[in-house]
């Protein structure tokens, strides 16, 4: 496998977060109850006609922007014709030879390696209905149609052939994602199928000037199974070439259960589909101003909340990156901040505490049970001296299973930091009355052994005692006897 490369390109379809449809004012509504959310125009009944929907372009015009991507001045939409029994129009209303942005792209970084990955082009399309053949009254006779999805509005954003490895490509649609997410475009969902990715992969031997025959990989619709499909793609061909095969040009399938790509059916031409200009449908001009009124409206991207987040609050990159992983945990971050939490604590709190309790929770941080405001309240006392972090970290985590605020949880607990002098001094003289074989080597010079003692005063306290007064006390309680 040393002597081979992997070279891959992702076609990313994403669709568009409007409430209506993209050429018709039916909702868009996932789950709705099957073929409900339909007219004659997604029906593709005769004589309808389509209309474009302005959110839906403007959001294809957002993201466009956010690729990096050169908007054309004059797009079209064209029809992609094929019969099957989800498209009841015959055609999928596509951009062909006219589409809206071309020329973008995007930067990835895989184990701290940064890599500009080039963008093709990004067009508007609509999406077909659902075939469905299992979970239904005789479904070993008979298939269901849903055609609800139907005319729901796709942008599909083709990649470059620059990647490299399954990680590069993963990497790629984690940043795309990402900034469809960011930019609101997309909810990217994909188990709703919000963000769909086939993978066109092929090999070569390294330093060969020319790519390989490619196979597309269809139904790559989690992470998981890209990263799987392309390992297994991967070494599939490099076995049909070193068995002196030759790798046919076709279309894949993820097979989910078997853990393999399959053939599904010979690669399609772009001339098979006999693409035409929709004659229904006006050309789609866009104006400088156009664009920038969509840039005016842009919301901040995430590297731009990044470098932000580094100045702004002095945090370390690293910090920043987890904190800007989705706009939701980054808006939680600036509410705590802005709720009075000092920067830097609420950083290492929500990056270190908050996630891994998310995790194990299986929640997401928009069910985290605490409010910015809650964590800002404790992350107060914390600061005060009023607990310390060891008993923060105690009260984090039933405010966290309880919903309750800090200083209720303090009260009830009496976590309240020992800043009592005499009595921590008491627990000291008992520590070390209770320790004289590491009292003598303190004695003889063995100064590690005072960290122990503070060890032992504060776990006598349950973690409650000050830490600074502990070592005060000691020193004098040590130096006095
Ligand atoms: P087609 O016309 O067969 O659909 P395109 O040129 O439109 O091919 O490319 C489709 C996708 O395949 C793009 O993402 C592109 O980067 C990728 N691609 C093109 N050639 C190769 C290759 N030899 N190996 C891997 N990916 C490729
Ligand atoms: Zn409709
Ligand atoms: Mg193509």
């Amino acid at each position: 496998m040393a002597r081979y490369e992997a070279v891959i390109g992702l076609e990313v379809h994403a669709q568009l977060q409007t409430l209506t449809k993209a050429f018709c004012p039916c909702s868009t509504q996932f789950g709705a109850p099957p073929n409900s959310n339909t007219c004659p125009v997604c029906l593709g009944l005769p004589g309808a006609l389509p209309v474009l929907n302005e959110k839906a372009l403007g959001l294809a015009l957002r993201a466009s922007l956010a690729i990096n991507a050169k908007i054309q001045e004059k797009s079209r939409f064209a029809r992609k014709n094929y019969f099957y029994p989800d498209l009841p129009k015959g055609y999928q209303i596509s951009m062909y030879e006219l589409p809206l942005a071309l020329d973008g792209w995007l930067e990835i970084e895989v184990e701290g390696v940064k890599k500009r990955i080039g963008i093709t082009r990004l067009h508007m399309e609509d999406d077909a209905g659902k075939s469905l053949h299992e979970g239904f009254p005789d479904s070993d006779r008979w298939s269901y149609i849903d055609l609800n999805r139907c005319g729901v509005p796709l942008i599909e954003i083709v990649s470059e052939p620059d990647l490299r490895t399954p990680a590069e490509a993963y990497a790629y649609l984690n940043t795309l994602k990402q900034i469809l997410e960011y930019t609101e475009v997309s909810d990217c969902n994909m188990e709703e199928g919000s963000l769909r990715c086939d993978a066109n992969v092929s090999v070569r031997l390294r330093g060969a000037p020319k790519f390989g025959t490619k196979a597309e990989v269809k139904n790559l619709n989690s992470f998981r199974y890209l990263a799987h499909a392309l390992e297994y793609e991967i070494e599939r061909q490099i076995g049909v070439l070193e068995s002196g095969g030759t790798i046919t040009q076709e279309t894949r399938l993820w097979n989910v259960a078997g853990g393999r790509t399959e053939p599904m059916r010979s690669k399609e031409m772009a001339h098979d589909y006999r693409y035409f200009p929709d004659p229904d449908l006006l050309p789609v001009t866009v104006s400088a101003r156009m664009i920038e009124e969509i840039r005016a409206a842009m919301p901040e991207l995430p590297d731009a909340k990044v470098a932000r987040f580094v100045k702004d609050y002095g945090i370390t990159p690293y910090d920043a990156g987890v904190l800007t992983s989705t706009r939701a945990l980054a808006n939680y971050f600036e509410g705590t901040v802005k709720a009075g939490a000092p920067a830097k604590s609420a950083a290492n709190w929500i990056a270190g505490e908050l996630l891994r309790r998310l995790k194990d929770a299986g929640k997401e941080i928009a069910d985290s049970p605490m409010a910015p405001s809650a964590l800002a309240g404790l992350l107060a006392t914390v600061e005060k001296g009023e607990i310390t972090a060891a008993s923060g970290k105690k009260v984090f985590a039933q405010m966290f299973d309880s919903g309750k605020s800090a200083a209720d949880i303090i009260a009830a607990e009496g976590l309240a930091q020992i800043s009592d002098t005499g009595a921590i001094e008491k627990i000291a003289r008992a520590v070390l009355e209770k320790n004289p074989d590491n009292l003598a080597k303190y004695r003889s010079g063995n100064e590690g052994v005072f960290k122990f003692f503070v060890g032992q005063v504060i776990r006598e306290t349950r973690g409650q005692a000050n830490p600074q007064l502990v070592n005060e006390i000691l020193k004098k309680v040590l130096a006095g006897d």
